[in-house]
């Protein structure tokens, strides 16, 4: 079974097409820079785990025109994968908030649209893309099943007690003001990797998706506990543009002492914090270059962004009553062995003992155990992998409803 997953954004459509119960990549792209004249589409596709590269640079009006150019790929007589738009069973759509209504993903009806369109003012700048790469995909692949899938659902088996802001009352049960919590197809995959490397059911895991956006997740027998990010992405730790927590009455002292409007402040907290703000950078690898160069912001900010995740990491211990994996994720998580060292450094007393070799190793595929043998805690890199993820739970959906 053909599964295309899709990742539409502002002004890009991400793609993949996997091939289910095989777990097989066939191909994968992005098609970027929609509306601007010069859109280009990366188009890879794989053959005996071999990646093929084809670039183009075409005029790409809208979404519409975009997906068009990606079905010309996917049917092209020399690199296509498949011959007809039909061999496609399924679309996975990847949509970033799903309020309380989606604790699972849904097969996309009319009622389900206007859901993901009434939770616009909760994710506006994700939602509306989404939404609007469900209708393109309508129109390009009328044949295949729209499956959407949130990256909310996971964090809704949070309790109340976690979810929710001593604020009045009003504000949850009117307004619909508590956290979600995002990144949860991550989470979710990189806890049930975690499960299966340790071969042991209901564990206690710490995950954190270290990317651009960073969070962290509690997740107990295989439910998420609790999770860093709130009612929108901005929340917990420290990110590349964005501050992560903090007081909330830096707000109203820039609006009201420093007459910075709301929107130049939300700009300012969005894409002009996190490292970029204590560095001017925002990129891990520009960051470890002025650390070792001895620059006094670069430390401080990689001391600040360490210190914050080892914060969590210590709160979700307190939350788990214990815990029997920290895994690592994400471009950062996955790739930075300077910020999982600092992450892991001087939390002995918590069972984390990192082997710094064994974390500074490369060329190792798949899980990467970095624990030391006298660590209580296992310390692991595990890759994501959120578009296999969401094609396993279409494939599954499909299969159920046959
Ligand atoms: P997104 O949140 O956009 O999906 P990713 O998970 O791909 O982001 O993470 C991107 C970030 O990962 C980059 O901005 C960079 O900080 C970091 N990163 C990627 N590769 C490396 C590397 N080799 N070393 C350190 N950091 C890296």
């Amino acid at each position: 079974m053909n599964i295309f997953v899709i990742n539409s954004g502002s002004s890009s459509i991400k793609y993949q097409m996997i091939k289910m119960p095989e777990e097989a990549l066939a191909c994968s792209g992005i098609v970027e820079r929609i509306g601007s004249g010069d859109a280009t589409i990366t188009h890879n596709t794989y053959k005996d785990n071999e990646k093929q590269k084809h670039e183009a640079q075409s005029h790409i009006r809208n979404h519409v025109e975009g997906l068009q150019a990606v079905v010309d790929l996917l049917t092209d007589s020399k690199i296509g994968v498949i011959k007809d738009t039909s061999e496609i069973s399924a679309v996975g759509h990847r949509v970033v908030h799903g309020g309380e209504k989606f604790s699972n993903i849904s097969v996309v009806t009319e009622s389900v649209k206007e859901e993901i369109k009434k939770l616009f003012p909760l994710a506006p700048l994700h939602n509306p893309a989404n939404y609007r790469g469900i209708e393109v995909a309508e129109k390009v692949f009328p044949a295949a099943k729209q499956i959407a899938v949130f990256d909310t659902s996971f964090h809704q088996t949070m309790p109340e007690k976690a979810f929710r802001y001593a604020i009045p009352n009003k504000f949850y049960k009117e307004n619909g003001i508590r956290a979600y919590g995002f990144h949860g197809t991550s989470h979710k995959y990189v806890s049930a990797k975690a499960e299966e490397y340790l071969q042991k059911k209901d564990i206690k895991v710490i995950t954190l998706h270290l990317g651009n956006g960073c969070s962290v997740a509690a997740v107990k027998d295989g439910k998420c506990i609790d999770t860093s990010m709130g009612l929108g992405p901005m929340n917990g730790l420290v990110m590349g543009t964005r501050a992560g927590d903090i007081d909330q009455s830096i707000i109203f002292h820039m609006v009201r002492e420093m007459g910075i409007s709301v929107e130049q402040v939300n700009n300012i907290l969005n894409k002009e914090s996190g490292m970029l703000g204590l560095t001017g950078a925002n990129d891990m690898r520009d960051i470890n270059k002025a650390v070792e160069e001895n620059g006094h912001d670069a430390v401080l900010a990689m001391d600040i962004y360490a210190y914050r995740a080892q914060k969590y990491i210590g709160s979700y211990i307190a939350a788990l009553n214990g815990v029997d994996a920290v895994v690592f994720t994400a471009g950062v998580g996955e790739n930075d062995v300077n910020t999982r060292e600092r992450i892991c450094s001087n939390l002995d007393a918590l069972g984390i003992v990192m082997d710094k070799e064994k974390n500074r190793a490369t060329g190792i595929k798949g899980v990467k155990d970095i624990s030391h043998t006298s660590s209580k805690v296992k310390i692991l890199v595990i890759p994501t992998n959120e578009e296999m993820e969401i094609a396993r739970q279409c494939y599954q959906l499909m299969e159920t409803n046959k």
